[in-house]
């Protein structure tokens, strides 16, 4: 290995290699005094996962970085608009109690905690309708913007639903043909270097030898470099999210022009819970479960319930595919001069889609923090390693909260999921003090934290939570500015409602266009 990082291997080409691919050349390559070379790998024979269809905001910024135009994008993935998730059936069971966390911060964040004002008129409107726009847009299919609002900009924030094959197809085709990304299909049969030493190249079945100063694991669930060759363990963490199966139907519309969703349904049922995502062409639709509260003859006939109650074919006609996996992560990400991107550094229930976002994380700290040298390397893998550790863990606690705050007892899946045991100490510490005031930015010390105290706030008083704020002073003396807030979000509701372009129309239009 030479001492400068000039040689970048990327070993895998699913959503997480051709998005790492694409965020490193992009930035890193071309023009520049110490240019790097990127080469992914990947085997024709281990398919790619194949799912993994909502987004987040971040996607925009990260497909601009990447130099893809929206229109191409939409056109080329049977994209959609994402503009947050419909939880339904969460907290009661019912199936008509819902609410949102959408994409858009409450009005006034940053500046004044609506939460804390919105407690007293809880019983007249909700705390999403209260704050955001977004609710409004979601219950009536309405899209995040107009033909005319420039490419990735927004009347309402929103990141996309995608087909994911189509996704790694428009990624492989513009980051070898027009980001200089060299790629080899072959299969890696040997890692060349000691465990106890730097990973000098990776031999190939066709009897090709690929070297490299910095190899990035996105083979998936096998995770060949980081957790093969180096040997760094697995961390379990079932015992606070049970869900380890999930099983996969693309659903179609029952007509062309048949409406398309502004958000992901997420509807709680009896051992998990099922996603309903609305692409250009069709539905992807899942259950998500516990193999340990329920088994999957079970599983399947409420995968098949469901689908029969939202206008779906006879699901038999579907082909169901099952997907096992293990809930956890590796215990480091970056060792050596090996980094793990994708689910090769862990994997957790997709309730609320956060594994293509950490890719993106992940590609974008590679580029800011890229070494210079060796020595630097050992320096940046250790400030990887330990911010990386920390999202997970809150990932984790904001997956959890969706579980803990619900009041269902239909099932051991939900009572089991209420026992302290599977609560960390910093979410049960900060639910104490929610008790007593509402999430605010104090409470997280990142800038860019991974989930928000606005999302805690879209849950917690989503699912009914209670907060008794104590009217001082202080709260006194903003109760105008409060209520101005209020007014302002109900105005600009009603004024952009009537100006929005169905989903269906708008991705018709831009389509045509393209
Ligand atoms: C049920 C389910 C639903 C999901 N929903 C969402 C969602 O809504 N939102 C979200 O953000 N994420 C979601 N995810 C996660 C998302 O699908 C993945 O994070 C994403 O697809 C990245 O996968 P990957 O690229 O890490 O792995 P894979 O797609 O499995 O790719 C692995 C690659 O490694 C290659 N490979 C393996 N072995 C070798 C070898 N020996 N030699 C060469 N190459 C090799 C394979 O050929 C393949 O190209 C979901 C996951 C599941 C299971």
């Amino acid at each position: 290995m030479s001492d400068s990082v000039s040689k970048i291997v990327i070993v895998g080409g699913g959503s997480a290699g051709w998005l790492t691919a694409g965020l490193l050349a992009s930035q890193l390559t071309g023009d520049s005094d110490a240019p790097v070379e990127i080469t992914l790998v990947e085997s024709p024979d281990v398919k790619t996962i194949g799912v993994g269809e909502g987004t987040w905001p971040t996607m925009r910024i990260t497909l601009k970085k990447i130099g893809i135009t929206e229109t191409e994008f939409l056109s080329r993935c049977s994209a959609s608009f994402k503009q947050g998730t419909k939880f339904v059936a969460w907290s009661s069971g019912n199936e008509d109690e819902y609410y949102y966390h959408p994409f858009s911060v409450p009005a006034g964040y940053g500046e004044l905690n609506l939460a804390s004002y919105w407690q007293e008129q809880k019983d007249r409107v909700s705390f999403v309708d209260a704050v955001s726009t977004q609710g409004h847009l979601c219950d009536r299919n309405l899209a995040p913007k107009q033909l005319a609002t420039p490419d990735y900009a927004f009347v309402a924030n929103y990141g996309y639903h995608l087909d994911a094959g189509q996704f790694a197809g428009l990624l492989q085709k513009h980051c070898t043909q027009r980001l200089g990304v060299n790629h080899i299909r072959d299969h890696i049969i040997k890692i060349n270097g000691s465990p106890d030493a730097d990973i000098r190249s990776l031999s190939t079945e066709g009897g090709m030898e690929i070297e490299g100063d910095l190899f990035i694991d996105c083979t998936g669930l096998r995770s060949l470099l980081l957790g093969d060759h180096y040997g760094i363990p697995f961390i379990s963490r079932a015992d606070s999210l049970f869900n380890d199966t999930a099983l996969a139907v693309q659903v179609p519309y029952a007509g062309a022009e048949a409406p398309i969703a502004s958000q992901t349904t997420s509807t709680a049922r009896s051992a998990g819970w099922i996603w309903d995502i609305g692409l250009q062409s069709r539905r992807g639709v899942g259950y998500t479960y516990s193999s340990a509260h329920t088994d999957d003859e079970a599983a399947f006939e409420v995968l098949r319930q469901y689908v029969a109650a939202n206008r779906g074919p006879e699901i038999e006609s579907l082909e169901p595919r099952k997907i096992n996996f293990k809930p956890g992560h590796r215990e480091q990400f970056w060792h050596r001069n090996c980094v793990a991107v994708g689910m090769s550094a862990g994997f957790l229930e997709p309730l609320e889609a956060s594994a293509l976002v950490m890719i993106e994380l992940a590609g974008q700290f590679i580029v800011e923090e890229c070494p210079a040298d060796r020595t630097s390397m050992a320096l940046v893998s250790k400030r990887y390693n330990k911010l990386f550790g920390y999202r997970w863990d809150r990932i984790i606690d904001f997956l959890k909260l969706h579980y803990l705050l619900s009041e269902r007892d239909d099932s051991e899946f939900w009572v089991d999921n209420r026992q302290p045991e599977g609560i960390s100490d910093s979410l049960a510490e900060r639910l104490e003090l929610w008790k007593h005031r509402a999430p605010w930015l104090t409470d997280f010390p990142y800038q860019d934290e991974i989930f928000s105290a606005a999302s805690y706030q879209y849950v917690l008083y989503g699912m009914g939570y209670d907060t008794q704020v104590r009217r001082n002073a202080r709260y006194q003396a903003s109760s105008n500015a409060a209520q101005r807030f209020f007014v302002d979000n109900h105005d600009t509701a009603t004024r952009i409602i009537s100006g929005l372009p169905s989903n269906r129309s708008l991705l018709n239009n831009i389509c045509r266009q393209a």
